[in-house]
This record gives structure tokens, sequence and C-alpha cells, in this order.
């Protein structure tokens, strides 16, 4: 894998980036990995030397590790930081885990997350599974009896909200780190999820990722007036909910009945179409550089 440093980040950055390089083997899979698309993991196997990062890539998971440094000498639980869980799981697989704290004598795993605000909703599903499988590990190899799982998502884009808005936004999160509690599953749960996932990624190893693994969103469409920069009606997602505008019946049904608009169509106003993406392949996904579809995307 190669590491570019487009933005000339300090040297320390670069080195710490390379120092979060893993190849990934045939043999063994990380929890997330586990998660994710089949194809990701196909990829990193069999391009690692082709593959190409920025340092920005890795920015999130360097200040994760950062603060979870930090911040493990002011602990004043015993905490088991960055522990490793390796499982000889099954048909030549080790699942590999590596929770950020496991407190036994208080029996959660913690997990630190730089996340923002408006996908707190989204990536809770996968740091159930991520938690889960956690707990599923140190059953499995410690006899560890975990009962609580928590994750303290670092808000990047937090700030205290205008009076005005936090009426829109009621379920906004009251400060930058949250804590979250997360469902517990049975190991059985968790064993069936495993295993299914480890079916997915042993049997359909370039299977086309779904929608919902390039994080594909819709086209929307918004009402807007000549001039303006800020649409008069548009969809919209914040941590409390979302509205989405799929066509363009729906946007101008909305302005009407809203009072924005009297009728349509109306002079100075029109609407624009916001064609949806597929976010993870065109800036997030670490396999993006040597995946076709995220080439033919013009992902960079
Ligand atoms: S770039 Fe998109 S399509 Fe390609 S492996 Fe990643 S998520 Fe899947």
């Amino acid at each position: 894998m190669q590491i570019t440093n487009i933005n000339k980040y300090p040297i320390a950055f670069v080195n710490a980036a390379k120092e979060r390089l893993h190849k990934s083997v045939a043999d063994r899979i990380g929890v997330t990995q586990l998660i994710n698309a089949p194809l990701v993991r196909t990829l990193l196997i069999e391009k690692w030397d082709e593959v190409v990062l920025d340092v920005d890539d890795f920015v999130d998971r360097i200040y994760g590790i950062a603060v979870d440094k930090y911040l493990r000498q002011f602990e004043s639980d015993v905490i088991l930081s960055q522990f490793k869980l390796e499982l000889y799981f099954d048909k030549g697989i080790t699942l590999v885990g590596v929770p950020d704290r496991i407190c036994l004598d208080k029996s959660f795993i913690g997990d630190y997350k730089f996340w923002k605000v408006a996908s707190l909703r989204f990536e809770q599903t996968d740091a159930i599974a991520q938690l889960n499988i956690y707990r599923y590990l140190c059953k499995k190899l410690h006899n560890w009896g975990i009962e609580k799982l928590y994750i303290h998502p670092m808000l990047k884009d937090w700030r205290i909200l205008p009076n005005w808005q936090k009426k829109n936004e009621r379920d906004y999160p009251k400060c930058r780190i949250p804590t979250f509690e997360l469902p517990v599953w049975t190991y059985d749960q968790t064993e069936l999820f495993i295993q299914d996932k480890l079916i997915d990624h042993l049997n359909n190893p370039y299977r086309p990722c779904t929608s919902e693994e390039k994080w594909q969103s819709e086209t929307t469409y918004a009402l807007k007036k000549k001039g303006k920069k800020q649409a008069v009606i548009a969809s919209f997602a914040g941590s409390g909910g979302e509205k989405k505008f799929l066509t363009e019946n729906d946007c101008i049904s909305e302005a009407k009945k809203t009072k924005k608009i009297k009728k349509w169509p109306t002079n100075g106003y029109y609407v624009e179409a916001r064609i949806g993406e597929c976010r993870k392949c065109l800036n997030y996904c670490p396999v993006r550089s040597v995946c076709e579809f995220a080439q033919k995307l013009g992902s960079k």
C-alpha cells in the first residue's frame, strides 16, 4: 500500500498512518472487515501493493488512538486498553478484534469513535455489531461475561446551537462526547451473525457491494429562489430525523403546504435535482483506488 500526503500534513501523522498499516491476509479477518462488504477485503488482499490511500484517510483512527493513549493514565477503573482478541473461528479463518477499553470490574466494553453528528444514526448499526462481536470473543476466549457495551462518539462537528435551532433539533446531542449504551445480543445471535458474515466473505468474495454498503444516497429535490444560494425547501438529515424529497412533486407540495409558495410554477423559483452518490466509494472506502466501480465514478 502506498500512502500519499497530498495536503502536507506534519510528518508525525505520516508515520502514524504507516504504523497503522497491516497487510490483509486470507486467513485472518478483523471485526470491522467482517462487518464490511466482502469485496473490500478481497481487493485489500489481492491488490495490497497497488492500493493508494492518503494520510487524511487515517486521521480519525489516529485521533482515536491518541485520545485513548492519553486518557489511559487518568482512568480510575482497571482497563484493558487495545487488548487483542483472536479466535480461530472456522474454515481456516482467525477472527481478530481490538476493543479500545475492556473493564472487567464493571463488566463493560467501551469504544471511542470520531463521528459527525449527522452520522450518529447510521454508524450505530455497525457499532452494535462490532461491540457485540468483541463481547462474544471475550466470552469465547477468556470466559469474561461482559454485561454492558458503550460507545463514546467524539463529535467532530458538534456545536452549541442557537436557541431558535434548539426547537427544531430536539434530539441534537447535548454535549460533544455523548455516551450511548448499545443493545446486547445473545451469544447465539452473535455467533449466527458471525457465521452468516463469514459465509458471505468466503462464498462471495467478488459480490458487488450493495447500495447500503456503498452508502448510496438517493437523488433528492430542492426548491430554490433564483440568485439565492440557500434552498427554500430541501431534504435534511439531522440527529433528530430526516425528511427527503424524492420527487419534484414532493418538494413543491411541501413548499405549498408550508406556504413558501402559493402556486407552481412561480416566477423566480426553480427546482434543483441533487443527484445521489455512493459516498463511501467516492471518499471513504480503503480500496477505492483499485475498485473498478469506484474508478468509474471518478473516485481519487
Ligand atoms: S469502492 Fe465501493 S464498490 Fe468498491 S469495494 Fe469499496 S464500497 Fe465496494
